[in-house]
């Protein structure tokens, strides 16, 4: 079996144990005879899927009971339309803007309506997380929107902004289940699943039921968290396949120890990657130190030649995907949940490697 450590932010590796669980399973699901792919979303063969894979999700991150896990389509950017056409009830939000996502958020959700950039590290090229307090947010906003972890420019918060009793929406999308997080803290989570959690074609809503219902009267049905709630995500057909693999994502999670030991594990390969960036003078790393990204990490050469031949040659290397976003450049190594240790192990020796055979 020729596997490659994928860096790719997304859609990206998924666990093997989890691959091969689905490969099991592809032909004939339990005793059906058929692919969970063929299935009817009606049927009782799929209604476990979908149930165990809401309970397994609802263990891992903890989620309180007053909260709706909603399994949705159209990725994180219909999120960008669906949180003010859900949440505004007088017209405001405010907006933290931390990189590329929640800028896309911010201009998607003034078509809504009066919508405030509260906060915004632009001005440092995203290469640090704006700090923001209580007094940064307007009295009367619905909602604040942030993006937890910017996976373009490889920041994170490292702390949950304090938005006093103004619901918090956070794009999750490239640090959901990657470490414990206190749901509580929230009004809205929402992710698109390729990073961290199934193949594509999935977007997971945590919402506080206090805020369904209040959808303004245009909003699609197919936009509308109330409905979908409702409708137990099964409005019309849900992305059946990524759902099932979610499932089998969550319990490989839960089987290893849950998010403690997956942080634990993050963490250790997050740290192999920064501590070698910072104990050289080859690489550098952009991202200011307290806002560096555990799952996206960004790095440049500083020359531009070299920096587009990094990629190449990591790939001969089966170290995939290394180009930085085009609109950064330079280089990104997604470590998501699935990347395992010896891929970054790997990815560290090839740095020294190339360092030492191009000299600047
Ligand atoms: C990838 C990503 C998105 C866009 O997700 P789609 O599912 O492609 O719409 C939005 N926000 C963040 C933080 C992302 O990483």
């Amino acid at each position: 079996m020729n596997r490659v450590y994928n860096f790719s932010a997304g859609p990206s590796m998924l666990p093997l144990e989890v691959l091969e669980s689905a490969k099991a399973d592809l032909l004939a699901y339990g005793d059906t005879g058929m692919s969970v792919m063929e299935m009817s979303h009606r049927s009782a063969a799929f209604e476990p899927i979908i149930a165990n894979a809401e309970a397994s999700f609802r263990k891992l991150m903890n989620i309180p009971d007053n909260y709706k896990v909603l399994f949705l389509q159209g990725g994180a950017s219909t999120q960008f339309a669906a949180v003010p056409l859900n949440l505004m009830k007088t017209g405001k939000a405010d907006y933290i803007l931390s990189g590329q996502f929640s800028t896309k958020a911010y201009k998607e959700a003034q078509k809504y309506g009066d919508v405030a950039a509260a906060a915004s590290s632009k001005e440092e090229n995203f290469s640090r997380v704006p700090s923001v307090t209580r007094d940064t947010f307007r009295a009367d906003a619905d909602y604040v929107h942030m993006c937890f972890n910017n996976t373009i420019y490889g920041t994170k918060f490292g702390y949950i902004p304090d938005t006093g009793d103004i619901p918090l929406v956070a794009d999750m999308s490239s640090c959901i289940i990657s470490e414990p997080v206190d749901v509580s803290k929230f009004g809205v989570i929402y992710a698109g699943a390729q990073k961290n959690m199934a193949p594509a074609g999935l977007t997971v809503v945590i919402v506080r039921e206090d805020l369904l219902g209040n959808a303004r009267p245009e909003t699609p049905a197919m936009l509308d968290y109330k409905l979908m709630a409702d409708n137990d995500s099964m409005y019309n057909t849900p992305p059946c396949w990524p759902i099932y693999v979610a499932g089998l994502v969550f319990d490989w999670i839960l089987s290893i120890g849950g998010l403690e030991e997956m942080k634990r594990r993050n963490e250790k390969k997050a740290a192999l990657l920064y501590d070698y960036l910072d104990s050289q003078d080859y690489y550098v790393a952009p991202v200011a130190k307290d806002s560096r990204s555990m799952m996206n990490v960004t790095f440049i050469t500083g020359v531009e030649e070299l920096d587009k031949k990094f990629p190449k040659e990591a790939e001969k290397a089966g170290l995939m995907n290394l180009k930085g976003h085009r609109s950064v450049g330079g280089m990104r190594a997604s470590i998501y949940n699935a990347m395992p240790y010896e891929g970054v192990e790997a990815l560290v020796t090839f740095m020294k490697d190339f360092a030492e055979k191009n000299p600047k």
